[in-house]
């Protein structure tokens, strides 16, 4: 029996595996790396050398194969993939269909988290943040919106830090640290699907948390087959968009893998000049090159780009800037999220007001631009993306908490708990910005 789960990592052993053989499996680079940057600690009882793969990184025929090795039935398969995707526990323990024993060599050969969350902030809209520890101590922020329409969206971080430095955005403050593997993704996804009730699923990915998702393609692009995938978490590759600051050849690469993501791009300036100066990866690319390549995609795919464009008070919210923006964008089939700017405690930029930010739409929408206000969420709880990883950095001294021992949940991750009240409209800017 072979059901993709999406990572479509293939290894010839799939027992409890040492570090050095995980970094020379076939498993693809995605696992080798990741061997490198996250090295767990050893399993409590074993031996130095004796590493516990991180189960998400099999592959479900990787998964049969190993069950199968040990005399289970096929239907076990589905059993396992339910409790890692659809039910997400905190150990194998609780995996209750599961026959003990088996449950026991499970957490024998694999560890089934390599995450933890080690802060849970709610606001009273309905927004949930977390903030992960992964195995070498860093963190990164994950974050789930509601609506009333019943959208469950996720947020989720796709690297350590970010390399592109907008000036405006928390998470480029600290600089770049590293990529995230594939099933650090899909963990964040998880922690946040345990936010959820029962009869509660993720309905939505935004792929706009820390760091610039294109330049970690390809470990995004696995993340999200396991999201989408039947046998994964079910999503829909129609309600998945994949946010970035604009990498034409990376663009080029997402139409190719002809996925049905939605992209949006980052603009927040009509001009390379203004751009630039908030948006330092510009001054290399340039605008030209980026529209061209969202024209591409459009081409390709025929999914309508979305360009996002938060607006900072007095930098890029006057009417002259919304004139740029529409002759900058007219005669392309495109919507411009308009996003009033997240104050950031460090950073001078300020939140223009809502006057401002509905004269700037009006005047989008006067020049036939199809524009829309995307509301922020969750404003009590450092909403903008890399704040509360800052926070907590700067609290503790260290962004880096020590490795995770152990791999199972702690017990600081939080319970799955009731849906908190919807209130009020989608949001995907909870970070505002990439
Ligand atoms: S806005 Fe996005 S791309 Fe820019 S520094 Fe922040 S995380 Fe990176």
């Amino acid at each position: 029996m072979s059901i993709e789960t999406g990572f479509g990592e293939k290894s010839s052993q799939v027992e409890a595996l040492t570090v050095e053989q995980v970094a020379v499996s076939e498993s693809g680079p995605a696992v080798a790396s990741d061997a490198r940057s996250s090295r767990e600690a050893p399993a409590e009882g074993s031996s130095e050398k004796h590493y516990r793969r991180p189960i998400l990184t099999l592959s479900s025929e990787e998964l049969d194969q190993w069950l199968h090795s040990k005399g289970e039935p096929r239907f076990r398969l589905r059993q396992l993939l339910h409790w890692l995707y659809q039910q997400p526990v905190e150990n194998f323990e609780q995996m209750s269909d599961i026959p003990k024993a088996l449950r026991r060599e499970l957490a024998r050969a694999f560890r089934l988290w390599t995450t933890r969350v080690v802060e849970h902030v709610k606001a009273d809209d309905g927004t949930e943040k977390l903030l992960v520890r992964l195995m070498d101590g860093e963190t990164v922020e994950c974050v789930l919106l509601r609506d009333d329409r019943g959208h469950r969206t996720a947020c989720v971080s796709t690297q350590v830090g970010c390399a592109m430095g907008c000036k405006f955005c928390a998470s480029g403050l600290g600089g770049f640290r590293r990529n995230l593997s594939a099933y650090e993704i899909v963990e964040q996804l998880l922690h946040l699907t345990r936010l959820l009730p029962q009869r509660e699923r993720l309905t939505h990915i935004v792929v706009m948390g820390m760091g610039e998702p294109l330049t970690n393609l390809k470990n995004v692009l696995q993340a999200l087959e396991a999201a989408t995938s039947n046998n994964g978490l079910g999503i829909s590759g129609r309600r998945v968009t994949i946010s970035t600051v604009g990498i034409p050849p990376a663009i080029d690469r997402l139409a190719e893998s002809r996925k049905p993501y939605h992209l949006a791009i980052s603009l927040h300036a009509p001009n390379d000049e203004l751009r630039t100066q908030i948006v330092p990866s510009n001054q290399k690319i340039g605008l030209k090159a980026i529209l061209n390549a969202a024209d591409r995609y459009f081409a390709k795919t025929g999914r309508r780009v979305t360009f996002e464009y938060v607006l900072l008070a007095g930098v890029n919210d006057r009417l002259e800037h919304a004139a740029a923006l529409a002759e900058l964008l007219k005669n392309r089939t495109a919507l411009v999220n308009v996003i009033a700017y997240n104050p950031v405690p460090e950073l001078p930029y300020q939140t223009p007001s809502p006057a401002r930010v509905h004269r700037f739409v009006d005047k989008l929408r006067e020049a036939g631009l199809n524009a829309r206000v995307r509301f922020r969420k969750g404003l009590q709880i450092e909403a903008a993306c890399g704040q509360l990883r800052r926070r907590v950095v700067a609290q503790t001294g260290s962004g880096n908490g020590g490795p995770i021992v152990g791999g199972e949940m702690s017990t600081s991750a939080p319970p799955a708990g009731p849906a908190s009240p919807e209130a009020s409209p989608p949001n995907q800017e909870n970070k505002a910005a990439n």
